[in-house]
């Protein structure tokens, strides 16, 4: 397939330049739609990734003592730029994940979402917080925001420029440095961001990325990182917290997800079967907070499954750089595999097959039919884990009980979804959910769009959050700083003056305590 005329020979060669790689291993990248090699990616070794630490270190010691004013001067420059060069960025995340080009352009939007909320907050989050001392008047304490030094990000294929760039904002803005280490198949929307944000003034070495398969390059990544922040499967997730833990480090987790829908009585089906394709096939179901589950009650269930399967195979498919397709590729053939496994295994297993499917090598070798099936159980693939792809089982429930209990039946607990036009009742349903995300009349986007609230999954979904400003402050160490004006803490020698002291301490305590009341 003929690249978009922005891919170019020269713009490969300037992104991929930045990557440190002295032993010569390369990666082929390779254009999803058509299979074709893109680009020899180089690889980098565990000395490489040392070196590129020690480059971003030095960098930071400059950077982290710069005003937050001019930090965040950079990242207004950087916003015009993501506006500027949009249909580059766009072509390059659809190049590498082969996603519909609406969802590219969605992807882009990411990082302008989280300077949106950051940018104006940014000076308040650092700027020092004095609190009282353990002696009135004459002690205080300040809560100072430090810089942790250099974070590691790993970052998955499926939204490689939101999660390598925008989970990286925040980390600077508090004056980090950083090391990104995006997936070898998607690592040009990365590296395409980061040579913009150079462009708009970050100084040299301070954002570096390091690329290699996840096994080799990802323990360096997180053996010299002062902090790790990880999106990916919930298996990786494991390797990832306790490598952490024995560097005696932190380490944000964003996991993997089964994540439930329910349809409540009173739901309006004009905008629930609208909302459930969304929910369901966005990024052709490559999305860690997608819907595999949906819960309809037994009142609405045929008109709701007659609707929903009607527009199911009306989506269309495709693979074109502008925005015709609604649905796009899956990211390798491997995944398709993987996606077609879980559905064969639900068949054999005695699941049914509504709509769907199949493969479709006419469009493209990873490309896979929108797919809805029925009778799915626990003890299938589709069942349990993780499907990662376009196929959705639908569920008839009898009472808003037996919905939470099935909802809440897995180890995930990333996102849910639940729909109905009573909202107080709708989110009371929600807040029975265990999950780390709830949208109300919406798939998911609502939650992870609300860049204000912290956003994270609980069980087996995660560790921490991004977003809201535990987002940032989570890629800072506080130092208590306590300041005594006149030292009155020693302890005297004498044992009569140290019951006086005593004495005074409780009486301080006691008129404090009442001060609280
Ligand atoms: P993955 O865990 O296979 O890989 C993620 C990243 O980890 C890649 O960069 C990979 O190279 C690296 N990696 C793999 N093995 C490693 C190791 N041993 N040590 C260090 N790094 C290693 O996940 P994936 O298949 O790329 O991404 C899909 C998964 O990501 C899905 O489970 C999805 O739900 C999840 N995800 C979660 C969120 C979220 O916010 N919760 C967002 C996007 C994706």
């Amino acid at each position: 397939m003929t690249l978009p005329a922005s891919v170019t020979d020269e713009l490969l060669a300037a992104i991929t330049a930045r990557v440190p790689s002295t032993a010569g291993g390369t990666h082929k990248l390779t254009e999803v739609y058509s299979g074709e090699v893109v680009v020899e990616l180089p690889q980098s070794t565990p000395e490489d990734i040392e070196q590129a630490y020690a480059a971003a270190r030095r960098a930071q010691m400059t950077w982290s003592q710069w005003p937050v004013r001019k930090r965040v001067k950079v990242f207004k420059r950087f916003f015009k730029l993501l506006v500027e060069r949009n249909d580059t960025i766009a072509d390059l995340i659809q190049v590498e994940s082969g996603k519909a080009r609406r969802m590219a352009v969605e992807e882009t939007v990411d990082p302008m979402m989280i300077m949106n909320y950051y940018l104006p907050r940014v000076r308040k989050l650092l700027a020092p917080t004095k609190r009282s001392g353990p002696v009135p008047l004459v002690s205080t304490s300040t809560e100072i925001r430090q810089p942790k030094g250099v974070v590691g990000i790993i970052a998955p294929w499926n939204f490689p420029f939101a999660t390598g760039i925008s989970d990286a904002i925040p980390a600077l803005l508090a004056g980090n440095g950083v090391v990104l280490k995006p997936d070898n198949k998607t690592a040009l929307s990365p590296l395409y961001g980061v040579h913009l944000l150079y462009e708009a003034g970050l100084p040299e070495g301070l954002f570096q990325v390091v690329c290699g398969d996840g096994p080799v390059a990802g323990p360096p990544v997180i053996d010299n990182a002062n902090y790790v922040m990880f999106t990916g499967s919930t298996q990786t997730g494991r390797f990832i917290g306790q490598r952490a833990g024995q560097n005696l480090i932190g380490a944000c987790l964003e996991l993997g997800g089964k994540n439930p829908m329910i349809v409540l009585p009173d739901a309006n089906l004009d905008e629930t079967v609208p909302g459930a394709l969304d929910a369901v096939f966005r990024n052709t179901g490559q999305v860690c907070m997608h819907v595999e589950r949906m819960y309809v009650h037994d009142s609405l269930y045929d008109a709701f499954r007659q609707r929903f399967v009607a527009a199911v195979e009306d989506l269309r498919l495709g693979a074109a750089y502008d925005f015709g397709p609604e649905m796009g590729s899956l990211i390798s053939p491997d995944h398709k595999d993987r996606v077609a496994e879980h559905v064969a295994d639900a068949l054999a297993k005695g699941a049914t097959l509504v709509t769907g499917g199949n493969a479709r090598p006419d469009l493209g070798p990873a490309f896979f039919e929108p797919t809805v099936l029925e009778g799915v159980t626990k003890d299938m693939l589709a069942g349990c884990t993780e499907t990662f792809g376009p196929v959705v089982a639908l569920h008839r429930y009898h009472s808003v009980d037996e919905a939470v209990r099935l909802a809440n039946d897995t180890d995930y607990g990333l996102s849910a979804s639940v729909w109905g036009t009573d909202l107080t009742a709708a989110a009371k349903v929600g807040a029975r959910i265990q999950s780390g995300n709830v949208s109300i009349n919406e798939g998911f986007a609502a939650a992870y769009a609300a860049k204000g609230t912290p956003s994270g999954g609980v069980k087996q979904s995660g560790v921490g959050a991004r977003h809201g400003d535990q987002g940032l402050l989570k890629y800072t160490d506080v130092q208590n700083l306590a300041v005594m004006k006149k030292q009155v803490m020693t302890s005297p020698r004498d044992p009569a003056d140290f019951a006086k002291q005593r004495d005074g301490m409780l009486k301080a305590m006691t008129f404090q305590s009442k001060l609280g009341r």
